[in-house]
C-alpha cells in the first residue's frame, strides 16, 4: 500500500508518488488543490497546481497569482507512476475528492466534502472501484450533528428574510463569503427579493454565474442602500462595523457549528439555522461502511476518538491524521 504522510499542518503528501494533496507550498512535484478554500490552496510563488475547473477561477478571483492548471472531472491524469481522477464532492462549487491509483493501490482524498451535495457544487460522486486507502476529512464527527432535509433548511433562510422584511427589519445572514454565502442566495433567489453581499464574497459569485447556478438579483453591499434589502455577510464583517448605520435588523447564523445554542449568546443573533458545507456524522459513517477501505485516516477533526471507535465497531481500521479545523464550516 501507498505510505501517506501528513505534510505541514494543512496537506498530505504520497512520497512513493511525489504527489502533494492540498500542499501550501512545493514539497511535491505534483500538486492537487482540492478546493479554492484559504486553509486548502496554495500560497502565491513558484509552483504549480491542478485542480478542477471552477476551482481555478475561484482560486484566480480569489487573487491566486500562481500557475494553474484545470483538471475536469472524471479526466484522468496520467503521471509516470500514477492516475489521478478528480471527483465532485459537494462541498462548494469546484470542490473535489483526489483519487490516486497506482501500481501498489489507490488512494482518495475527500478533501471537504458533504454528501448529500450541495445545490451551488456540481455534485457528488464517487469512483467506481474498490478504495484501498481513504483519507477522510471529519469536521463534524460527533452524533449530536445530523443535518435537516435541504428542503426543510431553505425553508428556514426563505421564511426568516420573509418573516423580518415584513416587519420592515433587515435581514442578516451570517454566512462564509465562499460557498456558504452563495447557497444562502441561491435559496432566497426564488423570493425574487434585492440581495446584497460583502464584498469579498461579492466578488465571487460571477463565477457561480459563469457555472450556471441562480443567485438571484445581488449586488455588493452598500451602506447607503442597504437598508430594506437582505444583507449576506461573514459574522467577521460585523465587528468591522458593516451595516451599523441600520438600525432595524436581524441576525441568522448559518452553520454546522449553529447546531449548538450557545452560540446564540456568543453572537447575539435572532435564529441559528443548521446549514453546513460539510457531511454530517451518520452520512459520514454511512460513506465509510459503503466503501469498506482497508485503511481509513481521519482528519480535520476536534473529535478523532469518537468516529474512530464507531468506524473500529464497523470492522474498519483507522488513524488519526492530525490537522488543523478550519473556520469556514
Ligand atoms: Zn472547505
Ligand atoms: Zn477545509
Amino acid at each position: 500500500m501507498l505510505t501517506v504522510q501528513k505534510a505541514g499542518y494543512h496537506g498530505i503528501r504520497l512520497p512513493d508518488l511525489d504527489i502533494g494533496l492540498d500542499l501550501k507550498s512545493p514539497k511535491a512535484q505534483y500538486i492537487f488543490t482540492s478546493h479554492a478554500h484559504g486553509d486548502h490552496m496554495p500560497y502565491n510563488g513558484n509552483m504549480e497546481v491542478y485542480a478542477s475547473p471552477a476551482t481555478v477561477d475561484l482560486m484566480r478571483a480569489r487573487g491566486y497569482k500562481g500557475r494553474a492548471t484545470k483538471l475536469p472531472f472524471g479526466e484522468p491524469l496520467d503521471l509516470p507512476n500514477a492516475q489521478v481522477t478528480l471527483y465532485p464532492a459537494g462541498h462548494i462549487l469546484g470542490s473535489a475528492m483526489i483519487f490516486v491509483e497506482s501500481d501498489d493501490g489507490n488512494v482518495l482524498y475527500t478533501g471537504d466534502y458533504r454528501t448529500p451535495p450541495s445545490p451551488v457544487s456540481e455534485g457528488f460522486e464517487l469512483p467506481n472501484v474498490q478504495v484501498d486507502q481513504l483519507i477522510t476529512e471529519a469536521t463534524f464527527a460527533l452524533p449530536i450533528y445530523k443535518w435537516k432535509s435541504l428542503e426543510d433548511l431553505t425553508d428556514q433562510v426563505q421564511s426568516f428574510a420573509q418573516k423580518w422584511l415584513s416587519r420592515d427589519e433587515t435581514p442578516v445572514f451570517l454566512a462564509y463569503n465562499l460557498g456558504k454565502a452563495q447557497e444562502v442566495m441561491h435559496m432566497l433567489a426564488p423570493l425574487g427579493n434585492r440581495l446584497q453581499i460583502h464584498g469579498a464574497g461579492h466578488k465571487l459569485c460571477p463565477v457561480y454565474e459563469q457555472y450556471g447556478f441562480d443567485l438571484g438579483n445581488y449586488e455588493a453591499y452598500d451602506r447607503e442602500t442597504v437598508d430594506g434589502s437582505i444583507l449576506v455577510t461573514p459574522s467577521s464583517a460585523i465587528g468591522q462595523g458593516i451595516a451599523s448605520n441600520v438600525h432595524d435588523k436581524r441576525y441568522a447564523y448559518c452553520s454546522g457549528w449553529a447546531t449548538h445554542e450557545s452560540r446564540r449568546s456568543q453572537l447575539t443573533v435572532d435564529a441559528l439555522i443548521p446549514l453546513s458545507d460539510h457531511l454530517d456524522f451518520f452520512a459520514l459513517l454511512e460513506l465509510c461502511e459503503q466503501l469498506e477501505p482497508k485503511q481509513t485516516y481521519i482528519t480535520h477533526t476536534p473529535n478523532p476518538d469518537v468516529v474512530q471507535h464507531y468506524l473500529e465497531q464497523k470492522g474498519l481500521r483507522t488513524r488519526f491524521l492530525d490537522m488543523e479545523v478550519e473556520e469556514h464550516d
